[in-house]
């Protein structure tokens, strides 16, 4: 039995996987967002009860929005005041008397989908998620590469590439990072990012919602924006795909509605690609808010 939970910063939604990867028990319960003792209690407590329930004691897997920090084990994360700075999974792992598995939501988002019964079979899946940020997850063979740092697919932070700076014009704007850098296709590729570029060329504060309601309206200023838009997010994954080259690539997160992304990204990419490329498979996510649990439990299948 794999056991998952995503912890996020307002509640922990728990599942129960069989062997056959079906979803068998869920729970959601808020998050002790102020009290360690009692995030681990709790966390525990949903672990004691699936093992009575299911005769069996399960693994363990928690996907949480931060980075378990690899020299020592705490948690860097912002969303989980009760969790930072603390050895989250050891600690788990000590009450327990089990091994427990941890890694960022973003990354559990992309193994759920590489373990997805249409592409569990490809060698490798590329998670994107164009949400409130932009990141992703990079999973070969089935196994998520989390990297020396544990900062494997935190692609959000990897610069514009030169050709979509270039390709912005002298009036290019150059956003600053919550990371502390200049730059990061995190603020131009997420929804956020994609909302802020429309105002700096149009001086209007709209929600991605509206630009692309316009968009389809025939707005002028709408049209070229998104004309705009989908030009550097091709020649942004198509650098990705040359040092990665994945057989998949899925995407998620609120911006992954625009069904423009699927028509457009195969026209524009060829050109960005180096010539022996070919464009990978380019999907939606299928799991959606599940994506998290799912991922979280599977970080434990042994192949
Ligand atoms: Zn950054």
């Amino acid at each position: 039995m794999y056991y998952g939970f995503d912890v996020g910063g307002t509640k922990i939604e728990f599942g129960a996987f069989n062997e056959k990867l079906e979803r068998v028990a869920t729970e959601r319960v808020p998050t002790p967002s102020n009290d360690y003792d009692k995030l681990i209690d709790t966390i525990v407590s949903i672990i004691t009860a699936a093992d009575i329930k299911f005769g069996c004691e399960g693994s363990v897997g928690l996907g949480i929005p931060g980075i378990e920090d690899a020299r020592d084990g705490t948690v860097l994360t912002s969303n989980i005041p009760s969790a930072k700075g603390k050895t989250l999974r050891k600690d788990l792992e000590a009450k327990l008397g089990r091994s427990v598995s941890l890694d960022n939501d973003a990354n559990c988002f992309a193994l759920s989908e590489a373990w997805d019964d249409e592409h569990k079979d490809a060698p490798s899946v590329l998670g994107l998620i164009l949400g409130t940020g932009f990141g992703g997850g990079m999973i070969f063979n089935g196994k998520v590469f989390a990297g020396l740092n544990h900062v494997g697919g935190e692609l959000g932070h990897m610069r514009l590439p030169l050709d979509a700076w270039l390709y912005m014009g002298e009036q290019a704007p150059l956003f600053d990072c919550g990371c502390g850098q200049k730059g990061c296709m995190d603020n131009y590729l997420s929804g956020r990012g994609f909302e802020q570029i429309y105002a700096h060329y149009y001086g209007e504060k709209l929600k991605a919602i509206e630009i692309i309601e316009r968009n389809a309206a025939g707005d002028k200023k709408a049209q070229q924006h998104v004309d705009r838009f989908m030009e550097v997010l091709a020649m942004c994954l198509a650098n990705l795909f040359t040092g990665i080259d994945p057989h998949v690539v899925v995407l998620g997160g609120g911006l992954s509605n625009f069904e423009l992304i699927y028509d457009e990204l195969p026209k524009r990419l060829p050109k960005y690609l180096l010539s022996v490329s070919q464009a990978p498979k380019i999907v939606k996510a299928k799991h959606g808010d599940a994506g998290g649990v799912r991922g979280a439990a599977f970080l434990n299948i042994k192949q």
